[in-house]
């Protein structure tokens, strides 16, 4: 008689960011054994890889917060309107002590492989270290944001000067003064970290591929009155918010297309939102930004201008327009004093789209044209392999023959982006295919967690053991998402959304761009219709 091992727990996940923490406690409360694997030597996720300086969210920091206590959002005092990383780790730390998480998080342990059987219905993880681990359930919570990527040109390994990359910042930080630097990069984290580099460094040399859109963020202290009036408000604006299309309440939604407005009363609307700061309330001056391109170019225009009015050097100004993408289509930045910065005199732009970095040489970097820089430090801002990176560097596979990498080698495929077909009881937070990065993502860490966490109680109070999305539910889902992508104007951007920044990825637009409004009414129509599109036994 063969002996059936008894799992080690109940529910296995892998990673301690912002999903992970939140699976412990929600699950732990059903009376559920789990324990998070994560690979840092602290939890955070994002919030502890990202410390290059300047790292802060750029949703507000009343909304960037899990809404799953009230006592919580009430006590914790966010000092400023955009919390900075330190102060989101801070955050994040008091949440795992306040829950008592930490009981429940293994540090230091990278998951290298997750296999699933299908006689004993049990997923086994092993570990770096070699460990083994079996649950009955395994969740994804890994990150969309977590695979730091080096770019791949010759010679990286050559260069023998300070090397950094934003996503992998050490902890002692960097101290730029007196050097010659350089930031390959100009996403989201290069824009925010160039300003503060450039107050440090003798000189700082900015290697641009891609001109992006950004927009003042307008931080400041949080002011106290504004923020009793928001926690007075909390819980029916965390409730609004799934009613939104990005998960964030307290943003009035368009009701005018940008044709309907003169040229004077739409100037004076994107000046507005311009003095207002932050993205959400910009790209709501219209119903049509990102869906008419003709629209989107009054918005883009906008922002020119205003880039070529305050970077006083007219050829620099040129070169940090953005030209090929329009406003809104790749994740709009907000910045502090970014295109100020330019106007100083030790910092120089360096366009590398026609005349791209040829190699790394042991003191700098070359051009094709054969300039070189010599570089005390370099910092990449260059991004994360986005979305599916982190699952892909797992040996995720199943004993029927589905392997991860395999079935993902065209691009994603997920039912709701919360199951992958043929990977039994596998679970991913804010996996490809859902609004995840389209949105507030605590909101929607959270929104995946307790659908999961409902799944799993709905099938324990049915006595069954297994969950698997069904073939054609995905097909349906996968259709959908690039339907309502391709009526957007979101594919006609290079963005990390499609891969475009990691060499070889196939170009798929990755996240659902439906709004997180009609994601969550199809979440609770499936859970409506008994987990319609799960196939449970
Ligand atoms: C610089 C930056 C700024 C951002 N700002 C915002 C913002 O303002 N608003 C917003 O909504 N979102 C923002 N995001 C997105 C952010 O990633 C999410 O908001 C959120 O932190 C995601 O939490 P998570 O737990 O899903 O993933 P993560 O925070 O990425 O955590 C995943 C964890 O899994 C671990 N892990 C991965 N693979 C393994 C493995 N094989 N074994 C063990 N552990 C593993 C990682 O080490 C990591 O700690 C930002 C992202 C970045 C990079």
């Amino acid at each position: 008689m063969t002996v059936m091992k008894k799992p080690d727990l109940d529910v296995i996940i892998i990673g301690a960011g912002v999903a992970g923490l939140y699976a412990i406690y929600r699950l732990r409360k059903q009376g559920l054994q789990v324990r998070a694997y994560e690979a840092g030597d602290g939890i955070g996720g994002t919030w502890f890889w990202n410390r290059y300086p300047g790292c802060r969210c750029d949703v507000e920091s009343m909304e960037y917060s899990y809404a799953f206590d009230d006592n919580l959002q009430q006590e914790w005092k966010w000092p400023e309107r955009y919390g900075t990383q330190p102060e989101i780790l801070k955050y994040l730390n008091y949440v795992s002590q306040r829950f008592n998480v930490m009981r429940d998080v293994q540090l230091n342990t990278r998951v290298t492989a997750a296999h699933f059987d299908s006689g004993t219905n049990l997923w086994t993880i092993t570990t770096e270290q070699g460990e083994t681990v079996s649950a009955p359930f395994c969740i994804m919570a890994t990150g969309n944001l977590s695979t730091p990527r080096f770019p791949k040109i010759t010679g990286i390994d050559d260069y023998t000067g300070e090397k950094y990359h934003t996503g992998l910042w050490p902890k002692e930080g960097v101290d730029f003064t007196g050097k010659v630097t350089g930031v390959i990069g100009t996403g989201s984290s290069g824009v925010q970290s160039i300003p503060i580099i450039a107050k440090q460094a003798k000189h700082l040399f900015v290697f641009q591929r891609t001109a992006n859109f950004s927009l003042p963020a307008r931080n400041a202290p949080l002011e106290p009155e504004k923020e009793r009036k928001h926690k007075e408000e909390y819980v029916e604006r965390r409730k609004a918010a799934y009613s939104t299309p990005f998960g964030i309440a307290g943003y009035p939604p368009p009701d005018k297309f940008a044709a309907e407005a003169t040229s004077a009363e739409r100037e004076a609307s994107y000046e507005a939102k311009w003095a207002e700061g932050g993205s959400i309330s910009f790209l709501f001056a219209y119903k049509d930004l990102l869906l008419d391109k003709a629209a989107n170019d009054t918005a883009s225009d906008f922002v020119r201008a205003k880039i070529r009015s305050t970077v006083k050097d007219p050829k620099t100004a040129e070169l940090l327009c953005p030209n090929d993408h329009p406003i809104g289509t790749k994740r709009l930045i907000l910045d502090t004093d970014y295109f100020e910065t330019y106007n100083r005199d030790n910092v120089t732009l360096v366009g590398i789209r026609s005349n791209p970095i040829e190699r790394f040489t042991r003191s700098g970097l070359q051009l094709t044209d054969g300039k070189s820089y010599d570089l005390d430090a370099i910092s990449f801002a260059t991004g994360f392999d986005a979305m599916t990176g982190a699952m892909r560097e797992i040996d995720i596979r199943t004993d029927k023959g589905a392997d991860i990498r395999e079935k993902w080698q065209d691009g994603p495929r997920t039912y709701l982006g919360i199951m992958v077909s043929g990977f039994p009881n596998m679970f991913m937070v804010t996996g490809p295919q859902s609004p995840g990065v389209k949105s507030q993502m605590i909101l929607s860490c959270e929104w995946h967690v307790d659908f999961i966490a409902a799944a799993i109680e709905h099938m324990r109070g049915k006595g069954l053991t297994h969950i698997d999305a069904e073939g054609t539910a995905e097909d349906g889902w996968v259709e959908h998402n690039n339907q309502v992508a391709d009526s957007t104007l979101y594919p006609l951007a290079n963005s990390w959304y499609v891969g475009a920044n990691i060499p070889g990825k196939p170009r798929i637009f990755m996240p659902y761009v439906g709004g997180v409004e009609a994601y969550t009414n199809k979440c609770k129509q499936v859970v409506d219709n008994g987990y319609e599109g799960f196939q449970m036994s």
